[in-house]
């Protein structure tokens, strides 16, 4: 076999066309490298591109939730919708041609790492085996859906289906209809579909707190300000941005202390009834689940044909649901609002590092990362939106950076001839154990189930600093945190050290 040359730029692989696989799509070709970007789905936009059901919007301010390098002066409100969204990706997507590096309908299984030639092999579902320098993760955090185990579910007559796969073939109006799930994804579609099913039972586990969202059209003016002055149009994403700098999640900080108390009045005004605001009303602070914006969540249950149930739902009918307390909810269709698996990084990929080691083995305990980006004993293998990225500014902020240290790690590898790159372990633990002792006191180890956590307890998805102290520690990190495989010319002869 002739030994490919270290001197190449190396080929890359980004699994995901999401915001992060496009982000990183741009970085590569600016670069001048040779990359595939392998998507499951039929396009661009990952999670925007799969959560279709009514009412889907982004409840970080649009003018925060775009590339730096692609603002929006015409963000037709403050929460743009799905639709819109996805339509912004797709732009930016085209307008830096990436459609020709994208292979669509491609479901990446495997990932496997070889020590002799220092590369990854990608397989697909459909069997096929790509050969690639260096591999980026771009899946996202929310994109295994969670369909829980209810006996009798193969019994039901009726149709399910969950929140990210909307099925559009029939309409639920005029359906009664059973919608599971009292998260992000339900106070959205709820209220949308609410109005018009026969009958609507929302079977709720844990109450959730709700403040009021504030969003507000950008009148035709605004937009053509924006559009030639883009000072103005950052001095609104520079207001979110800051917002979120601010931000404390402390469990009994100033912030946590007062959108928790915000929230009760607002479910106090809101909720007349004494036994349905008993229902809604939680009992953590506000924060511990992902904090929730929504006028039209409470006034639903208002409505006389939706029903709030809270009885546990033990089993499947064939004509429904059966709950604890006895009673059958005959409906035509149940809707999973029951959110992903978010704690279970990587859950669709089998990942094989040096000697065979096996990524979900690594992570048995939690998943961990150097930055949320490399993990030791995977080589050339970054994970963007990777573990303890998630939840305190926007995520395309977190990808925006995460891309760019990609791109500049390829190219100093590319000038320094070294074909691999692996992170020190002592480095990536000291940075771990900070981590998890910057979350002791937050407000996400407080006492209600979220999906940030483990089974065991460990906060996997959260980043307990700022979004900037993220981006600026991310910007120092060089190829000193990294073994090295040796600057020879070819390949064969060198060993990580
Ligand atoms: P989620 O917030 O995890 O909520 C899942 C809901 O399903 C919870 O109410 C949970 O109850 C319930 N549930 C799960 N398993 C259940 C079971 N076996 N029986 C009964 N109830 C069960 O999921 P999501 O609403 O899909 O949202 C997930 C995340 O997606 C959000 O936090 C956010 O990050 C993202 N998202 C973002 C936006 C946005 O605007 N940017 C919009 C939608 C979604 P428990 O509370 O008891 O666990």
């Amino acid at each position: 076999m002739i030994a490919k040359m270290v001197d190449q730029k190396p080929k890359v692989a980004v699994i995901g066309a999401g915001p992060g696989g496009i982000a990183m799509g741009i970085q590569l070709a600016a670069g001048g490298y040779d990359f595939t970007i392998f998507d499951r789905n039929d396009g661009f936009g990952g999670t925007w591109r799969n959560n279709t059901y009514p009412g889907a919007a982004c409840d970080v301010p649009s003018h925060f939730y775009s590339y730096s390098f692609a603002l929006n002066p015409r963000w037709s409100k403050t929460f743009a919708n799905q639709p819109e969204i996805l339509a912004y990706l797709e732009k930016v997507a085209t307008a830096n041609y990436l459609a020709n590096h994208l292979i669509t309908g491609s479901r990446v299984t495997t990932l496997r790492w070889s020590n002799v030639d220092r590369q990854w092999t990608v397989e697909t579902e459909e069997g096929a085996k790509h050969q690639f320098d260096a591999v980026v993760t771009a899946v996202g955090m929310l994109d295994q859906p969670n369909i829980p185990d209810i006996p009798g579910a193969n019994h039901f007559r009726g149709r399910t289906f969950h929140s990210s796969a909307w099925d559009h073939s029939k309409t639920t109006a005029g359906e009664r209809v059973a919608s599971i799930g009292t998260g992000a994804s339900a106070i959205q579609y709820v209220p949308e579909i609410a109005p018009h099913t026969a009958h609507l039972t929302v079977f709720q586990r844990t109450p959730i707190w709700v403040n009021p969202r504030y969003d507000e059209p950008f009148t035709p003016e605004q937009q053509e300000l924006f559009e030639r002055d883009p000072v103005e149009a950052l001095k609104v994403r520079d207001a979110a941005f800051e917002a979120y700098e601010s931000a404390n999640f402390g469990v009994d900080s100033e912030m946590t202390n007062e959108l928790t108390a915000m929230a009760r009045a607002y479910l106090t005004r809101k909720v007349t009834d004494p036994d349905l605001r008993a229902k809604l009303t939680p009992t953590y602070p506000v924060g511990c689940k992902r904090p929730l914006q929504s006028r039209a969540w409470f006034p639903t249950f208002a409505l006389p044909n939706v029903h709030l149930e809270t009885s546990p739902i033990v089993a499947f009918t064939e004509r429904g649901l059966r709950t604890a307390d006895g009673t059958e909810h005959d409906v035509d269709t149940v809707i999973y609002g029951t959110g992903f698996h978010a704690a279970d990084y990587l859950r669709s990929l089998e990942v094989y590092g040096t000697d065979g080691r096996r990524l979900h083995d690594d992570w048995r305990d939690g998943a961990e990362a150097y930055l949320g980006t490399v993990v030791p004993g995977y080589p050339n293998l970054f994970t963007l939106y990777g573990p303890n990225t998630n939840g305190v500014t926007s995520i395309i902020y977190i990808l925006e950076a995460q891309a760019e240290f990609v791109r500049r790690t390829l190219d100093d590898m590319v000038r320094h001839r070294i074909p691999a790159i692996d992170i020190k372990q002592d480095v990536h633990d000291a940075y771990n154990a900070d981590i998890q002792r910057a979350m002791q006191g937050t407000v996400w180890l407080a006492n209600c189930n979220n999906y940030y956590r483990h089974p065991n307890g460990k906060v996997v998805t959260q980043f307990p600093y700022s979004g900037t102290q993220f981006v600026t520690m991310l910007g120092q990190v060089g190829l000193d945190v990294f073994n090295r495989t040796e600057a020879t010319a070819c390949r064969e002869s060198t060993t990580l050290r």
